[in-house]
């Protein structure tokens, strides 16, 4: 519009020259312009009609024409790699009436009586219903088939009664920040089930009647009905036994150190990037979603009322189904010594030969920066550095790198970006710009501190560094399937980059499973399979605080890795060390899921002489005999009643796994068993557990990292059975030991 005087200006020449002349072009130039607006004003009308009022005059127009119900699809499901269900969606039923119906029957308030009684419904919402003008109200989804039963017998004009679906997850908890829920309507609100909503949804059938405008029939009555598109089924890398595993040990452990702000694990196939396992805790139930069940939060919100309440409420929520394992960013700490070694190796900027000393701390720029050592390392290899975990010897490692390679590799595993994993709300992670980057930065992030990562890109960091180099795409659709179980849609590993040599890599398996055999992870050791790893132990900001994240990253077996680990506590209770309280967590995920996936135990010559034997059966021969049999296997004896005659119990059992210098006593005929109260063992050597166990003609079974490890750095911190309970002489008592490092 604008443009139009403009127009008018241009068309207009010099008045004085001819007057007719002008008159003619004045007068054409007028018809123009009348035209011109004509034409504009019936675009702007015709456009305002298709574009702006389009749709719903379109919607009018069918809507006096036809009746329109909804048939729902149904939903797809949603599969672990083994096809064990996760999430299904069953059938039931919906009732709805349908208004034009109830207004020619008049039946209005007999219907809304009937339904609200029946569905337990606001019998003025329901009566709402039946008197609107249009064809079709929902009035209850997710009928149970008693009720429908009820509704159906009455044979009232105006009730419709439809097919709908229900959304089940088997598993209530499991996974739940993985798979996500959906909300009333069946459309997916949260995690797998949003993000594939279209994938999984399909598409809704159509029932089209036809009706004359006030709704009376159409002399050519018709029904169409079109078929809904069933969804497809989203079968996930997700393997529910080792997600059980995760998720049985990471809950043992928020219980055990009190984590005051959850807990996250991830375990992944360091070849390939696809997601095992992928747990926070704390969880909810999928089947209840809006439920926030803990009661210390329930009772944080009780003094609130109305919107303060409700927003309290809903925040709480959303912090519950935060996925901490992807969205949260945490300090590494010293796990990210991991990565710093593997480039310092990948660039020849150290050896193997070469060496460091640490005297408990190190000066940068005038600032001293300590070891968690305080009476220093001392002389030391690159490899027992790493052992150590020792932070004036990274800090010479990172300036040996210098600042642009150190940035270089930063970026190069994967850090400062997100992985393009397929579920949202990933974070990029926080770190120095180059002007920044000092030398003091650069000797604090180089023992893994000022900078922040996600645990999904530590754990894909550490996977390159153990799959021989190789930076892997982290994804957990391992495949779509359409409805006759055929694949339509396959995801294959993607390589990012490589990053290191498999030469590199190799090194640091070995230097990393070193870690946990004699380093500052033996925590997280388990006999037979050889985990390697790295602790970590990140002071929270601000610094002061007094609040830590506790760590511990790895894989095993370090020769041939199947599976990478990580487990973040955040914010524990009493001990914060990741060595003492997250090395443990990964050891026995670490176990139960290698065992699982029929990964052979390879023992080393020390584990071989720590090994266990099977109690030899005794009973029915004489003492002779027995002492013979049991003198043969190694062990010791004590014999209880009359030497005559013959055994008639032993303890421990025939078949009990013991430790090599365990005792056997022999109950003679006649001889009864006699009980012992079980001594504190907690927080001694292993010598000591020993002396006071044999001291009450008790054996010890060695559980945890005790088994390979020298008297003075381990110490007993749990038994079972407990102090004081009464059981016979000579049973096995287990004790579990712990290194008590502190990285
Ligand atoms: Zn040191």
């Amino acid at each position: 519009m604008a443009s139009l005087p403009l127009l008018i200006n241009e068309r207009s020449e010099p008045v004085a020259q001819k007057k007719g002349k002008v008159n003619i072009k004045k007068r054409m130039t007028l018809l123009y312009v009348l035209m011109l607006s004509a034409m504009i004003l019936l675009l702007i009308r015709t456009g305002y009609l298709q574009i702006i009022k389009g749709p719903s005059l379109k919607q009018l127009a069918i809507e006096q024409q036809t009746r329109d119900s909804v048939v729902s699809s149904e939903r797809g499901t949603i599969y672990d790699r083994n096809y064990k269900v996760l999430a299904q969606s069953a059938s039931t039923n919906m009732v709805c009436v349908v208004p034009v119906n109830i207004k020619e029957e008049g039946n209005g308030e007999e219907v809304a009586r009937a339904l609200s009684e029946i569905l337990d419904l606001d019998y003025e919402e329901v009566y709402a219903k039946t008197q609107k003008n249009s064809y079709y109200e929902i009035i209850k989804r997710r009928v149970e088939a008693e009720e429908v039963e009820k509704i159906r017998a009455l044979n009232l004009v105006g009730i419709r009664l439809d097919a709908d679906t229900k959304r089940y997850y088997p598993n209530g908890s499991l996974a739940s920040h993985v798979i996500g829920f959906t909300g009333n309507d069946n459309q997916g609100l949260w995690g797998i089930e949003s993000v594939y909503d279209d994938v999984l949804k399909g598409k809704a059938g159509r029932i089209i009647t036809a009706k004359s405008a006030n709704g009376s029939d159409m002399p050519y009555e018709y029904e169409q009905y079109m078929d809904p598109i069933q969804g497809r089924d989203v079968v996930l890398t997700i393997d529910e036994t080792i997600q059980h595993f995760v998720e049985k040990h990471l809950e043992t452990a928020v219980a055990e150190t009190g984590v005051q702000n959850g807990a996250a694990c991830i375990v992944m196939n360091p070849k390939t990037g696809e997601i095992l396992a992928m747990a926070t805790k704390p969880d909810y139930d999928l089947n209840q979603p809006m439920t926030i069940s803990d009661p210390a939060v329930l009772e944080s919100l009780k003094s609130l009322s109305g919107e303060d309440y409700q927003s309290a409420y809903s925040a709480e929520l959303n912090k519950l189904w935060r996925n901490k394992a992807v969205v949260d960013t945490y300090e590494p700490g010293s796990t990210f010594k991991a990565m710093v070694a593997a480039a310092a190796l990948e660039e020849n900027a150290v050896s193997l030969n070469s060496s460091f000393f640490c005297s408990g701390s190190k000066t940068v720029s005038g600032v001293p920066i300590g070891c968690h050592n305080r009476n220093g390392h001392g002389a030391e290899s690159f490899e027992e550095a790493v052992h150590n975990s020792c932070n004036p010897a990274f800090i010479e490692i990172g300036a040996m790198l210098g600042k642009q390679q150190f940035r270089e590799y930063y970026k190069s595993f994967g850090f400062g970006e997100t992985t393009g994993f397929e579920l949202p709300g990933e974070a990029e992670g926080i770190f120095f710009s180059e002007s920044q980057m000092r030398e003091l930065e650069l000797a604090t992030s180089s023992f893994g501190q000022g900078f922040n990562v996600t645990p999904l890109q530590m754990i894909t960091a550490m996977s390159a560094v153990a799959n021989g180099g190789y930076l892997m795409q982290p994804y957990i659709v391992k495949q779509i399937n359409d409805e006759n179980g055929n694949a339509v849609e396959v995801t294959q590993p993607k390589v990012v980059r490589q990053v290191i040599s498999a030469e590199t890599s190799r090194t640091m398996c070995n230097i990393l499973e070193g870690v946990v055999s004699e380093g500052g992870g033996k925590n997280a050791y388990v006999k037979g399979y050889r985990i390697a790893g790295k602790t970590g132990t990140s002071e929270k900001q601000p610094r002061g605080c007094n609040k830590y994240v506790a760590s511990f990253l790895g894989f095993a077996p370090a020769d041939d890795p199947q599976l990478a680990c990580i487990v973040i506590l955040d914010d524990p209770v009493g001990e914060y060390y990741g060595s003492l309280i997250a090395a443990p967590v990964v050891g026995r995920i670490m176990e139960d899921s290698l065992r699982y996936l029929g990964v052979e135990r390879q023992y080393s010559a020390a584990e071989e002489r720590e090994s266990d034997i099977n109690m030899p059966d005794v009973t029915g021969k004489t003492r002779a005999e027995a002492a013979k049999i049991i003198n043969e296997a190694g062990l010791k004896y004590f014999v209880s009643g009359n030497e005559e005659g013959v055994v008639t119990t032993q303890m421990p059992r025939a078949g009990t796994a013991v430790r090599k210098d365990a005792i056997c006593i022999f109950y003679m005929e006649g001889a009864e068993e006699e009980n012992v109260v079980v001594p504190d063992v907690v927080g001694y050597s292993i010598s000591d557990v020993n002396y006071l166990l044999a001291n009450s003609n008790l054996n010890f079974m060695l559980l945890g990292t005790g088994r390979l490890h020298a008297e003075g750095v381990i110490q007993s911190v749990r038994q079972e059975p407990a102090p004081g309970t009464e059981v016979p002489q000579g049973t096995v008592i287990q004790v579990e030991f712990r290194y008590a490092g502190n990285e």
